[in-house]
């Protein structure tokens, strides 16, 4: 018997500052080069809920699925898949399909690639039961990595991971992870599985007691502690900083403070405003001011092998059901999550 379609429930993005609505619909038979996965577990991101409460514009796609740090079995292949067979364990990332011909894809840049496909922008995305993806960009799953921490994988370890790996990082090198949040205590694991020593720099005592039992051989609270004369204290200067906080960019100019010679700050964390940075001070020492978005598949694959290996154990609270999305949604809104919120499917 041939199916053609697929009955199934999606989460849909209707209007800014309302809940997802829940409807059935149905899922398209994957074409050539496709498959369709059943939504195992699905990452919940600040991306998204930012789109929801109308600070980031629409996505192009409206009414849409969001979601983009999926987990999923193959349900489904279309014509010319000959990797993936149904029933494999796959994720699948932002990255729904890049051209790999663009000038940025081909120097290994695909994350800026010029005809990106974003999932949950321009194609439905994961909070659904079903999902259409590329065979060519969905990853397998190594054997022992339990569906709900996978989705981290494509976002919240991949993230660190490729800031410190166009940082340079390695062993020997001290980290600081400026912001302790979900991406925060993932870049603390990375960072040790790198053979660095690294510094966790937070407000909230909660987070950094959590980055030291993961690996953060000091922890500094920014509310009671000066960072800068502490990191200088303690290493004599980080080779890396990664700074993750989204709200105040006065840490962005500490922690360049904090930098040793030849190091490099790193940003991730994006918020608004604008950077002031002393001239003779950065050239003279040779510190480094690089911004890393996103990751590639690459860093994704590396991301599940540290899953796999168990030197990154991702900080997660698990919803159940596609249902619990707009619990989880509001109660990521409230800062009531410790590290990321993954739905769980069944
Ligand atoms: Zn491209």
């Amino acid at each position: 018997m041939v199916i053609y379609m697929v009955r199934g429930k999606g989460a849909f993005f209707v209007e800014p500052k309302k809940p997802l609505q829940i409807k059935e619909i149905d899922f398209p038979e994957p074409g050539y080069g496709e498959v369709l996965l059943k939504v195992k577990a699905v990452g919940v991101c600040h991306t998204d809920l930012a789109t929801i409460d109308g600070e980031f514009p629409p996505p192009p796609l409206m009414p849409t699925i969001l979601g983009h740090e999926i987990a999923g079995e193959v349900f489904k292949i279309g014509e010319g898949v000959k990797d993936l067979k149904p029933g494999d364990r796959v994720v699948l990332s932002w990255l729904w399909h890049t051209c790999g011909k663009c000038k940025y894809c081909v120097r290994g840049d695909e994350h800026l690639c010029e005809y990106l496909i974003e999932t949950g922008r321009h194609v439905y995305g994961g909070y659904a039961e079903y999902v259409l993806a590329k065979a060519s960009h969905v990853l397998k799953i190594p054997e022992g990595v339990p569906w709900e921490y996978a989705p981290a994988a494509t976002d919240a370890i991949a993230t660190p991971f490729k800031a410190l790996r166009i940082a340079g990082a390695k062993e020997g090198d001290v980290v600081a992870v400026w912001g302790a949040g979900a991406l925060g205590l993932n870049a603390v694991q990375v960072a040790k599985a790198k053979g660095c020593d690294v510094i966790a720099v937070d407000v909230a005592d909660s987070k950094l007691e959590k980055a030291k039992e993961l690996g953060a051989k000091y922890t500094i609270n920014a509310w009671r502690e000066d960072p800068v004369k502490k990191i200088l204290e303690l290493t004599g200067g980080a080779d890396i900083i990664l700074q993750l906080v989204p709200t105040d960019v006065r840490t962005y100019e500490q922690a360049f403070e904090a930098l040793r010679k030849g190091g490099r700050l790193v940003l991730i964390g994006y918020p608004p405003g604008k950077m002031c940075l002393p001239v003779i001070e950065w050239g003279l020492a040779e510190k480094k001011v690089i911004a890393s978005l996103a990751f590639t598949r690459y860093d994704i694959s590396e991301s599940l092998r540290l899953l796999a290996q168990g030197k990154v154990k991702p900080v997660i609270t698990v919803y159940r059901g596609l249902e619990s999305i707009n619990k989880a949604l509001d109660d990521l809104r409230q800062g009531k999550v410790l590290g990321r919120p993954v739905v769980l499917m069944d």
